[in-house]
């Protein structure tokens, strides 16, 4: 039930030994209900800035896994059509919607791009997070409006390329972001460093 739902929310806000939920994005990954397949926080943050979501604004979250970017964005004001391909993950995007109270805003489409995209409002944004293959981007490419934002952000050298051709293509910004956290190593401590990202920024 909704109480179960809720609980690991409410475990993120009170670890934070605080009230209520922080309005900045990049909320803990333990608050989503997930299968290890999540945009972690302090790239969710990253991702979200991107994004730039503005009141009302409608986004595309292309491969949205547990739905987290399309959960901040709603917290943010706008719309979010959640597209996902498994149908098991789509469960946990409806039961993030439902935590967070955000059901209402949050769309979520059982499905497969580009074909499951056809029949959707026109968005402002469009996260990828999945599905990255040539012939997605040519067909998202086709479908957006003028003035589109997009993010996509690539992990395997394979996605990578297929960034770096499009932004000598089509422009933007490509960043590159390294991460470590500090873990025990021995008796000590040592950076453990993170799978290198880079994120496509492109107004169409
Ligand atoms: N941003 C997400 C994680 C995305 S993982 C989060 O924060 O939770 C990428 C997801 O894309 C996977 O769940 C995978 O099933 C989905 N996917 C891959 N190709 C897809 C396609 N063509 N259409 C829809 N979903 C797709």
């Amino acid at each position: 039930d909704l109480a179960d739902v809720a609980a690991p929310v409410a475990v993120a806000i009170s670890a934070a030994g605080a009230a209520g939920l922080p309005r900045t994005s990049g909320l803990p990954d333990e608050a989503f209900i997930h299968d290890g397949q999540i945009t972690k926080r302090p790239m969710r943050a990253l991702t979200l800035s991107a994004l730039a979501p503005r009141p009302g604004e409608i986004l595309w979250d292309i491969g949205a896994g547990s739905g987290s970017i399309s959960v901040e964005w709603c917290l943010a004001g706008g719309r979010a059509f959640a597209i996902e391909t498994r149908s098991d993950r789509a469960a946990n995007i409806r039961a993030n919607a439902a935590a967070f109270g955000v059901a209402n805003s949050l769309t979520i489409v059982d499905g497969t791009a580009p074909v499951a995209l056809a029949k959707l409002p026109s968005p402002n944004a469009v996260f990828v997070g999945g599905g990255n293959e040539q012939s997605l981007f040519d067909a998202l490419w086709a479908m957006i409006p003028e003035g589109t934002r997009l993010v996509v952000n690539a992990v395997t050298l394979e996605t990578e390329a297929l960034l770096l051709t499009e932004h000598n293509r089509h422009g933007g910004e490509l960043l590159r972001i390294e991460l470590a956290q500090a873990a025990p190593l021995g008796s000590m401590r040592g950076w453990m460093p993170s799978r290198p990202l880079v994120q496509w920024r492109v107004v169409r």
